[in-house]
């Protein structure tokens, strides 16, 4: 083998992301379990039935304006007097009949009068007493909001695999539905693995470091709203590992770890998964985060992420974050990227697929643009901490001069 570095980045016995990814979600079926829940209580969850409208939004004909509603048949070519007959508020709408030759005053939303079909703005109207003159150019059947042209009964409103986020419950609350059937929430269970990782909290001895991983982990899990199990920093003792995934599988979904899969040190980790369930150990063509392992401990997916901080962020959202939306049932379309020029030269070897930390920013023209977000090493959390997007550069590029063309995955959206 060569000394050199680059020899490594073209092992044919990585896997590519997209396979990788691809082998995970082909794996993986939805659990089955639902739950009634009122809508508050539902939002962040996934729908697990279609939801049909049981109403016409907008519920009945009514004026798009505050103005006069009349009979189209009514109007003339030149100008048009008819007789004020009653006024229609929203909330309060008029009786009685309409005529021809008669009118009534209406507001914005208010239900359009029996026998009108036409509104015709205030500012277009003189009045004389309860004579109201209109001057030509109306036409007949104006300013008038259909109903059900917005949503009609039996319209599919939501689908099967659509998360309730603050639009879709807002909206089912337009339409009177007061609860819906959604997943269960799903329990996600993780630990972390070394000999030199102290739990915050504790003092630092020569040669240790703080447990950052299980906080990254946490963070990321809550924002995708699970229910968590921290089962804290387990020691590289087989017997303490092997417990923790006994434990960890028999309570969760899905059990999620960070170090102990790179060659070398997969031993215990490797060897307890081998007893407890059937687990594939990969080198996935990627940069940061080449190790992985992926597959099912006892009745529970797992996923083992690599040990470096950046690496554990790259992987949970390329892999296990698909893949546990998938489990939950959720829909969910492909995370949004572009392509943006990026604004000074980013280095890169061939071989493996880069997820840069990157900063997308506007000039002072408002165009976009992308820059490297320091150090790109994969024990630099700082750099994550400071990017707001992924530049990914393809596995066959190499150095990327400044003013390329580059594709980015913005990780930070409205909140
Ligand atoms: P490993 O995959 O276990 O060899 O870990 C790779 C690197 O990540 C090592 O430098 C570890 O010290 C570091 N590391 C592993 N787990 C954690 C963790 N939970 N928090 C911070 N660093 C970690
Ligand atoms: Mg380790």
């Amino acid at each position: 083998m060569s000394a050199k570095p680059s020899c490594d980045e073209f092992d044919p016995n990585n896997l590519r992301v997209e396979q990788a990814l691809e082998q995970i979600q082909h794996s993986i079926t939805p659990i089955a379990e639902t739950e009634r829940l009122p809508l508050m209580q539902a939002h962040n969850h996934v729908m697990a039935e279609d939801v049909h409208s049981p109403l016409n939004v907008p519920p009945y004909k009514n004026s798009a304006m505050d103005g006069y509603a009349l009979r189209g048949a009514d109007l003339g070519d030149g100008d048009t007097s008819l007789d004020l007959i009653g006024t229609a508020f929203a909330g309060n709408p008029f009786d009685g009949e309409v005529q021809a030759g008669q009118c009534v005053r209406i507001m914005t939303g208010a239900k359009l009068p029996a026998g009108t079909d036409t509104v015709i703005m205030q500012e277009h109207a003189t009045a004389d007493g309860e004579r109201i003159t209109f001057g030509n150019g109306h036409t007949s059947g104006q300013n008038v909001r259909h109903a059900g042209e917005d949503i009609a009964v039996e319209d599919v409103v939501l689908q099967k695999g659509q998360r309730l986020h603050a639009a879709e419950i807002g909206l089912l609350a337009s339409l009177g539905v007061p609860e819906v059937t959604v997943a269960r929430k799903l329990r996600v269970a993780f630990f972390s693995t070394g000999d030199e990782l102290r739990p915050v909290g504790e003092a630092l001895e020569e040669g240790q470091i703080y447990d950052s991983n299980r906080y990254t982990l946490y963070g990321m899990l809550r924002e995708l709203d699970v229910e968590i199990l921290d089962l804290g920093v387990i020691r590289d003792v087989p017997e303490a590992i092997e417990a923790a995934f006994e434990q960890a599988a028999d309570q969760a979904d899905a059990v999620i770890t960070s170090g102990g899969v790179s060659v070398g040190e997969a031993d215990y980790v490797k060897t307890t998964l081998d007893k407890l369930g059937k687990v594939s150990f990969w080198k996935i063509a990627m940069k940061p985060g080449k190790p992985l392992a992926f597959g099912r401990v006892k009745d529970a997916w797992f996923f083992g992420l690599p040990g470096n901080p950046v690496s554990v962020m790259a992987t949970f959202y390329q892999f296990a974050l698909p893949a546990l939306r998938r489990l939950m049932g959720e829909e969910a379309e492909a995370p949004l990227t572009f392509k943006v020029p990026c604004r000074e030269p980013l280095k890169k070897r061939a071989g493996r697929t880069d997820f840069q930390r990157g900063i997308l920013t506007l000039d002072e023209q408002g165009n976009p643009g992308v820059t490297a977000a320091g150090m790109q090493a994969s024990h630099i959390l700082s750099g994550m901490s400071r990017a707001n997007c992924f530049i990914i550069l393809p596995l066959e590029a190499d150095n990327i001069d400044a003013g390329t063309l580059v594709e980015v995955q913005p990780f930070r959206g409205l909140m």
